[in-house]
């Protein structure tokens, strides 16, 4: 059976020049780079291209530059990060289409690597507009993407370009598309999934694609105060989307007739004022006052969601329990995690978590490295979750 995606497995790079498209939008403070995580998801794939010969051309966007030219956003301080990650040289082009580009390619060797400035600084990437898709194509043989991150974006570099060349997924994003595979593709069963974080409103997409495949969908965070308000609870001062009360009854009901069953907290960690360390207490759902917040879920909840998780094969996790960044909030989120974390560890659960807060919480827990995978791609990945094809991704498909 053929794959579903082409990878680096079936490319052909040695004494090409290849467009390796990656994710260097990274955190900087003075031109410096602060936090190397996305550049040692893609060193494997980097140094896999240029140990089989290929030229490797790194193609990225940074920051948010609409088409403008700023040094603020130059990719510049980048390719000294990503040497110095790798261990290897990395050249820089001074723009990423036109002759600036044509030269430094041209004087490349096999095994070369060099990054070209921000696709950004044309308009035309963002619009995937057909001139600039054709102006990358020409500097390259293959095109190859590892950034999963941007791939919900059908933009020049992400999307257009793959059909102008061989396209492969590089292995940061082969490792995510498995990943998601097992989460929700093909996932052992039964397999649930958390969903947390402050808003029904953001998360309506979601919520209505998990229930038509989960098996038990456990819900957390602000979010669970809506479904909570919904069932004719008090839910006091605490945030909550009332005029979502209706849209919540339906994703109960739907969730009833596609046999998923929707697991609220029981008991909640309440205090008057959403600072840390403000004074709290645990209520049941049914006794939050009415000047009081829910802040967390309590600690019967956690036993109950524990206890559910650990009958499941298969779990996805985006959001958190509770207002981890403002103790003591974090506790229900960090015990679960924790529990998450050692289930995985035994065998007994594929666990795969996303998004830019799940993520934060995780590391947080010190449990993101015991996950059968964590995704640092936000909006991506919650597409991902929402049931959406991501253009980039369907570019790499196997027909
Ligand atoms: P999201 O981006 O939708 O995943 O939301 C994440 C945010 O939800 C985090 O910043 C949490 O602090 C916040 N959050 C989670 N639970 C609550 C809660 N019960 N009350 C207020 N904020 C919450």
């Amino acid at each position: 059976m053929s794959k579903p995606f082409r990878t680096l497995d079936d490319a052909d790079v040695a004494g090409k020049r290849v467009l390796l498209r990656v994710d260097l939008n990274v955190p900087t403070e003075n031109g410096k780079v602060t936090d190397k995580t996305r550049i040692e998801r893609v060193a494997s794939t980097i140094t896999e291209i240029a140990d089989k010969g290929g030229k490797v051309i790194l193609l990225a966007h940074f920051g948010r530059p609409k088409g403008q030219r700023t040094e603020a956003d130059s990719l510049k301080p980048v390719a000294a990060a990503v040497a110095e990650v790798i261990g290897r040289p990395v050249g820089f082009a001074a723009d990423c289409l036109g002759p600036v580009a044509e030269a430094a390619i041209a004087g490349m060797k096999n095994g070369d690597i060099v990054l070209l400035e921000n696709t950004r600084f044309y308009k035309g990437e963002e619009k995937n507009d057909p001139a600039i898709v054709e102006g990358l194509a020409k500097l390259g043989d293959v095109y190859v993407n590892d950034a999963f991150s941007a791939a919900h974006r059908a933009h020049a570099s992400t999307e257009g370009i793959a059909h102008k060349l061989p396209a492969h997924a590089g292995r940061a994003m082969q490792a995510e598309l498995e990943a998601l595979t097992i989460a929700l593709g093909n996932p052992e069963r039964p397999v649930a999934a958390i969903v947390g974080g402050a808003k029904v409103s953001s998360k309506l997409e979601l919520l209505g694609n998990l229930i038509k495949k989960v098996d038990l969908l456990i819900i957390g965070g602000g979010m669970a105060n809506t479904f909570l308000f919904a069932q004719g609870k008090h839910v006091g001062k605490s945030l909550c989307e009332k005029d979502m009360a209706d849209t919540a009854r339906k994703i109960m009901a739907d969730a009833e007739g596609a046999k998923c069953r929707i697991l609220l907290p029981v008991d909640a960690t309440v205090a008057k004022e959403f600072k840390a360390h403000a004074p709290a207490r645990v209520v049941d759902v049914d006794h939050v006052a009415e000047d009081e917040m829910i802040l967390d879920i309590g600690p019967k909840s956690v036993v109950m969601v524990e206890e559910a998780i650990g009958t499941v094969k298969t779990l996805v996790w985006n959001g958190p329990f509770g207002a981890f960044e403002t103790p003591p909030f974090e506790a229900a989120t960090f015990a679960i995690a924790k529990t998450v974390g050692f289930l995985t560890r035994e065998g007994k659960l594929k666990a795969i978590g996303g998004g830019g807060d799940t993520v934060a919480a995780l590391n947080e827990a010190g449990v993101a490295g015991q996950f059968t995978y964590v995704s640092a791609a936000g909006g991506a990945f919650l597409e991902w979750m929402e049931g959406k094809a991501l253009p980039g991704v369907e570019a790499l498909r196997n027909t």
